[in-house]
């Protein structure tokens, strides 16, 4: 898929003077609670009103939606708060069903968009609609599977398109439920400048307090919007309680988010600089978190040596693995002279690392 002018067109068209907004409940419970939170939400700077009515549950047994009579509830909302509203949508018949209620936004999770199969079937069940239409990635880490999506819907005729960036699924237990990979986002976004993209950080964090911080980090980096959980009463919500703030809550946290203008040359460069220098401390935190794992390694490998009584340094070892570098090093750009002094440094905290356990009785 190229870059496509027109993709952003219903973006512009709400000439917004903020990033875009959505946000609601993770899931529909019941008619008082998603009015409840509407009325919370309405005269702030929420642009959609989102509530899943078709949960996709990873394991069953969970609470797996309220189904079609939701979707009467989110046609109150519209008509009592004036809010448009949003919803997920998994297969033809959701499909027929948040059309015919007149739902304003739809967007694919996460658990579908791994499926070429569903997203056709979904595409074709939607052609030429003026919906619009968000594509959260993948549950992997794979850019292609997701702009196949998106390539799906366009060829469908589908225009009002986005994606959502909700995190992937890793083995490491890490801070995150879905790390964030930010360079996936960032990698996307220069390919497709064009292409909305809106940030979840509900999904990406699992936890209420990190919420804030993904919010900043994806503005910093140019995101188009943010996708937030917001419910009456979180910790009683029936699906992803932790992850949900109260709708004052949000309001607090879109107050603080700091939110770069960019209307004249100036502010148009300080944007361009401020999300390369996010992009690059985004990097920076991925050394560190590589190099703090690569610590964890070695002092695994001291208390081998420990148990065999062998002896921290050896050379041969050592050697090897710093001639391998440097050529890999030269192919990617890198000039032997700082290949050496950070493999250098790399290795000598290594080892003191191993001479801590080594002299621990
Ligand atoms: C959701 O938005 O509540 C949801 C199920 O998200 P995801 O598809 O990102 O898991
Ligand atoms: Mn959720």
């Amino acid at each position: 898929m190229e870059n496509k002018k027109e993709l952003r067109n219903w973006l512009n068209d709400m000439q917004l003077s903020h990033p875009l907004v959505i946000a609601g409940p993770c899931s529909a419970e019941t008619e008082d609670q998603v009015l409840k939170i509407a009325h919370e939400l309405k005269d702030t700077d929420v642009n959609y009103y989102r509530a899943g009515i078709w949960k996709p549950r990873t394991r069953p047994g969970n609470f797996e939606g309220v189904g079609a009579i939701g979707l009467n509830w989110l046609k109150k909302v519209k008509e009592e708060t004036g809010l448009k509203t949003a919803t997920e949508v998994a297969n033809k018949a959701h499909v027929d069903l948040a059309l015919e209620n007149d739902v304003d936004l739809l967007w694919i999770g996460a658990r579908t968009t791994v499926s070429p199969f569903n997203v056709q079937e979904l595409a074709d069940a939607l052609k030429g609609t003026d919906k619009i239409v968000l594509i959260k990635n993948p549950v992997n880490p794979d850019l292609s599977l997701w702009l196949g999506a998106v390539e799906r819907f366009y060829n469908a005729g589908i225009t009002k398109l986005g994606v959502i960036h909700r995190g992937f699924s890793t083995y490491k237990k890490t801070k995150y439920r879905n790390i964030p990979e930010w360079q996936m986002g960032i990698e996307l976004q220069s390919k497709f400048p064009d292409l909305p993209i809106i940030n979840d950080p509900s999904h990406i964090g699992g936890k209420r307090d990190l919420i804030f911080d993904i919010s900043q980090t994806a503005l910093d980096l140019n995101f188009d919007g943010l996708m937030i959980e917001s419910h009456c009463d979180p910790d009683n919500a029936w699906s992803d309680a932790a992850q949900q703030v109260t709708p004052d809550r949000l309001v607090e946290i879109m107050k603080d988010l700091r939110i770069r203008k960019v209307d004249d040359d100036e502010s148009k460069y300080a944007s361009k600089l401020g999300a390369l220098r996010s992009n690059i401390d985004v990097l920076d935190q991925a050394l560190l978190e590589t190099l703090s794992e690569r610590m964890g390694v070695a002092q695994q490998i001291g208390q081998l040596k420990k148990e065999r009584n062998v002896a921290v340094l050896q050379s041969n070892r050592w050697n090897e693995i710093l001639g391998k570098m440097i050529l890999e090093g030269e192919q990617k750009g890198l000039s032997e002279e700082f290949v050496l002094k950070m493999f250098k440094a790399i290795h000598q905290e290594s080892i003191n690392h191993q001479e801590r356990i080594l002299n621990k009785s």
